[in-house]
Formats: C-alpha cells, structure tokens, sequence
C-alpha cells in the first residue's frame, strides 16, 4: 500500500485545485493533489484544451491547454506531490482531527485539511453497452492509457473517432505488436491532422483501421484473448487482443463524495463563503463542485475561492500561529524544501 502524509489533501487537480497549491504554498503548507485522470488540468485539459479563455485577469486570451502549463509551473517552487489515475473513494475523520483518504487503487494518504476541488465530480469513462465488458476489466479491459508503455508489444484494439482514440492510436502504433482503431464512421471528431496521420498510418501498414464498424463483444478466459468487431456489411470479424480500450469519452458524476456526509444541493457542497469550509471542520469546498448564494461556476471565482480557503487552513494546521498577510512583493515566492 502506498501511504503518503502531507498538511493538506486536494481532490481535483484542475485549475483550482492547482492555485490552491500556489495558496496554500505561500502560506507554507504542502500539498498532496490526486486526480481520478491520468493527467492534470481538470474541464480545460480533457474537455477544452485548444479553446481560447478571455476571463482570465492580465491574460486578454488563453488557451486553456496553456493555462495549465502556466499553473503548472506557477506551483512547481511548492513542490506538490501527486497521484493521478486515482479516484478518491473513502474520507475518514480521526478522532485528533486529522483525516485518513483512500483511493481506488490503494493509495492512503494522511493529511490535517481536505481540500475538495473536484469540479464536475470526477470525471468516469463512458462505456459501450458489451455484455462481460466489466469481467475483463483490469484483465484487458481499460478506459484509460495512464503508461503507454504497458501496452508495448502486445495486441491492442482501441475503438473510438475522438481526439482520445486518434492520439492514442498514434502513439501506440509505435509500440504495440498489433494495433487497431474500429470506429463506427467514416469521419473522426478529432483534429483533422491527427485524422490524417491515422490514414496515413493505416496505409503504411502500420495499424489496422476499421471503419463503419463496432466491437460487439469481448472473449477469454481469466484475461482478454479476442474481441468480435461487426463490420459494415454485417459480419463478425475476430481479432486476437491483450488489450481493449474503448475510448468514448468521460462522463463527470459526483461519485463517491456523495458518501462523505458533507451537506449537499442539486450536486454541490454547501460552504461558507467567509473561507469555503463545508459542514465537516477541516474540509473545504472550492471551485465549481461548491454552492452559495450567487456562485458563478468560473475559474477566477475558484481562485479567489483557493486564497480564502488557505488563510482558514493556516488556522488548523497552525494552531494559535499568526499569520501576517503581506503581499508576494514583499515575501517573495519561498521555495518549500
Ligand atoms: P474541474 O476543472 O472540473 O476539475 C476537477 C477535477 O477533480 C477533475 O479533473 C476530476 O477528475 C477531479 N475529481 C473529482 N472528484 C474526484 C475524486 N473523487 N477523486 C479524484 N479526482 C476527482 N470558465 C471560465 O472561467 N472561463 C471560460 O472561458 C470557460 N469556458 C468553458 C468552456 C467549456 C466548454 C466548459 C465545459 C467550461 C468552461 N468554463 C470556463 C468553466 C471552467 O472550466 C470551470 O469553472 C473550471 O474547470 C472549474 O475548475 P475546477 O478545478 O473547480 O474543476
């Protein structure tokens, strides 16, 4: 099991999430950040990357893939430490106050202040309706490439006509034995030059392109071993697989922090707006996963939001410590050790 201890835990690393380190760092305070994706950025990497964002103060136009390499690099002097691809599942509170999280894939962390950050709620894979499909997965069946080179030299079928399907398509062709991307069309909702590059790709050989067609279903024993693809003119084709990714896109569900016993509204925390504190001492709501009277779901309210939210937490970790507030002209940005 992997155990990690930090000051405090926040769940979600979107652009929030991100500025709460920067927050919370000023202030001296480490932060762990997981992510139920595999990678950090919230809506802005997996729903809006390439979109330009114009509300952002002092940048008149963003893109938002941007935005978070800037946050990214922003928090770097705090040192953050993180775990993506794993859904937070379990809050517990410890009778001295502290809180023990775990996540899905067994990571435990200790921590004195929760930050929930979590957006939309986490965001799930969205599954095709393929009878045994849950029996493989973990046992080749995933949703998601958190390691490409998992898949190096083993038989992979990926289905999907996004920007998900095509880059991954192209990034595995270079390392798996055998690589297929079945897609029920004929055109892909992705970037056009990636669309070229799968053609192009498929014509050299190097990828079998399947197009107008489905997986239908999924066969083996203990582990994958093929799966059936019914093509245009309606015959099943076989394919020897190790791996299936089906890649249709995620679905953002609250999940599990519904069970944390925090006070909800039509999908929210309810929190107090004096620093964002939800019904449980040491837990925090920031960003759009929270509610209050007039609440605009926008990244510059979460910021404010984040700052807030560190000055009440500076209270908890650091108890009968003052904390001067003084502008980072005047402190600078002292690195965490
Ligand atoms: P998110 O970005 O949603 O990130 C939350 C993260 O928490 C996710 O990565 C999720 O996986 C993770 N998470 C949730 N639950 C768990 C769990 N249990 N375990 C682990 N991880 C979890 N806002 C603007 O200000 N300006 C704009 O121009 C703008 N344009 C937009 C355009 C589009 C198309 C969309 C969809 C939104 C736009 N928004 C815009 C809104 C903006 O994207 C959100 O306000 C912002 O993403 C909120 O940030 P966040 O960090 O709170 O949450």
């Amino acid at each position: 099991m992997n155990r990690i201890t930090t000051d405090i835990c926040i769940v979600g690393a979107g652009p929030v999430g991100l500025f709460a380190v920067f927050e919370a760092g000023l202030l001296k305070m480490r932060c762990h950040v997981v992510d139920a994706l595999p990678a950090v950025g919230g809506q802005l990497s997996e729903i809006y990357p390439k979109k330009p964002i114009y509300d952002i103060p002092g940048f008149p136009e963003i893109l938002a893939g941007d935005l978070i390499k800037n946050l990214e690099q922003q928090i770097a002097p705090f040192h953050p430490t993180f775990t993506l691809g794993e859904r937070v599942e379990d809050l517990e509170k410890l009778e001295d106050g502290s809180f023990i999280l775990n996540t899905v894939d067994g990571t435990e962390i200790a921590c004195k202040v929760v930050v929930i950050a979590g957006g939309l709620g986490s965001f799930e894979p969205r599954k095709p309706a393929i009878e045994n499909l849950e029996k493989y997965e973990g046992n080749g069946v995933t949703y998601m490439v958190r390691d490409p080179e998992h898949f190096r030299d083993k038989r992979v079928v990926l289905a999907g006509g996004g920007d998900s399907a095509l880059d991954w398509a192209i990034y595995l062709s270079a390392l798996c034995k055998e690589i297929s991307l079945v897609h029920r069309g004929t055109s892909f909702r992705g970037a056009p030059e990636s669309a070229d590059k799968v053609v192009s790709l498929a014509e050299e050989g190097k990828l079998n392109l399947i197009l107008k067609s489905n997986v239908t279903e999924v066969h083996g024993g203990d582990k994958l071993e093929k799966v059936t693809v019914m093509m245009d003119n309606a015959t099943p084709v076989a394919i020897e697989a190790d791996y299936f990714i089906p890649l249709f896109g995620l679905v953002p569900k609250l999940g599990p922090l519904e069970n944390w016993g925090l006070e909800l509204e039509k999908n929210a925390i309810v929190v107090n707006t004096e620093d964002y504190s939800t019904n449980i001492e040491g837990v925090y709501a920031i960003g759009d996963i929270n509610t209050y009277p007039g609440k605009l779901k926008l990244i510059l309210c979460g910021f404010h939001e984040a700052a807030l939210m560190a000055h009440s937490a500076y209270n908890i970790i650091n108890p009968g410590k003052k904390f001067v507030l003084k502008y980072t002209t005047v402190n600078g940005i002292q690195e965490l050790a």
